[in-house]
């Protein structure tokens, strides 16, 4: 995202408390003098925090985001939707910024309605394990129409489904950077469940042209973004292996808890108010992601 807003020659600020990320990720930003990055837990209250002038729009992007990660942080994942949300709200509404929100397809939980359309109420466990994720954005999206009904902040909520590519961390967890691991090892990719639960991939680029278009529309209501081609875990992984050139197999492992069934976007609003819809097959967009984790691979093992 922030690569995008340089290059439409913007000026950009990057905050983030590393708990997930990683400054790697920023290293060809080093030189750039249109980006500064400053590293703070927004959870915390943004006291004598300059952006260097007025800024134009604020993207409220932080989150754990792979149930490995925000299985690990509950907590920390609660209030970054929650504390989190109203601190960015509040520096928007201070500079007469835009806001733009990152949600997710978890606020359809394990959908009862398919493919997942934004009018869908969802299905979620608000006690289980993934509860500190959905809930935090569910709670997140309130908040912005809150601020956006109360105090006429210009917000924007992306519904963001599984999204991948290069700059994920190996040991994520989530599925792309798991069995991209173990197929350039050569190990058993593991499939939860029996692999009939099915998802949809976005390349990363796609999805970032779907927020920047977001971003300046006049949209209040929930966006879906991802790609609507679906398909069974068991098929991407056999995916993967065919495409990486593996000697893997496929081992089975237990089905997490609350896991959904199934997930595709229906991306009919993302088309007819943003004009907007994945360009990236997904052999390309893992073909560049598998690039990128061989070299992160290799020098693991160098
Ligand atoms: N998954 C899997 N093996 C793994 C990691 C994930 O079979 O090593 C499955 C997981 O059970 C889910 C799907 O892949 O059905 C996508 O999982 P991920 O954690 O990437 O994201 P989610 O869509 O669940 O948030």
């Amino acid at each position: 995202m922030c690569d995008r807003l340089l290059l439409e020659g913007h000026t950009v600020v990057g905050l983030d408390n590393l708990l997930t990320g990683s400054l790697d990720n920023l290293a060809h930003l080093n030189s750039s003098s249109s980006f500064r990055f400053v590293q703070h837990d927004v959870n915390q209250p943004l006291d004598g925090f300059d952006p260097g002038g007025a800024a134009d729009a604020v993207l409220h992007m932080a989150s754990a985001a792979s149930p490995k990660d925000y299985l690990a942080h509950p907590i920390e994942t609660l209030e970054v939707g929650s504390v989190g949300t109203r601190n960015m709200l509040e520096l928007a509404r201070a500079h007469s910024a835009r806001f733009l929100i990152t949600s997710t397809s978890e606020c359809y939980g394990d959908p009862l309605v398919h493919p997942q359309v934004e009018t869908y109420w969802g299905n979620v466990n608000p006690v289980g394990p993934r509860s500190c994720y959905d809930e935090s954005k569910r709670f997140a999206e309130a908040m912005t129409m809150a601020y956006h009904r109360t105090h006429s902040v210009r917000t924007n909520i992306a519904r963001i489904f599984n999204t991948y590519g290069p700059r994920m961390q190996l040991n994520d967890g989530r599925v792309v950077p798991a069995f991209m691991d173990q197929a350039l090892r050569g190990e058993p990719l593991t499939v939860f469940g029996d692999g009939s639960q099915t998802r949809s991939f976005c390349y990363v680029s796609d999805l970032v042209d779907g927020l920047y278009r977001l971003m300046l529309s006049e949209e209040r209501y929930p966006v879906n973004l991802g790609n609507p081609h679906e398909m069974t875990i068991l098929d991407f992984a056999t995916h993967i292996i065919r495409l990486t050139n593996s000697s893997s197999t496929v081992v089975r492992e237990a089905l997490p808890e609350d896991d959904p069934r199934q997930r595709r976007p229906d991306i009919s609003k993302a088309r007819r108010v943003l004009g907007w819809e994945p360009v990236v097959p997904l052999e390309e967009g893992l073909k560049h992601t598998a690039d990128f984790f061989r070299r992160k691979v290799s020098a693991q093992e160098a």
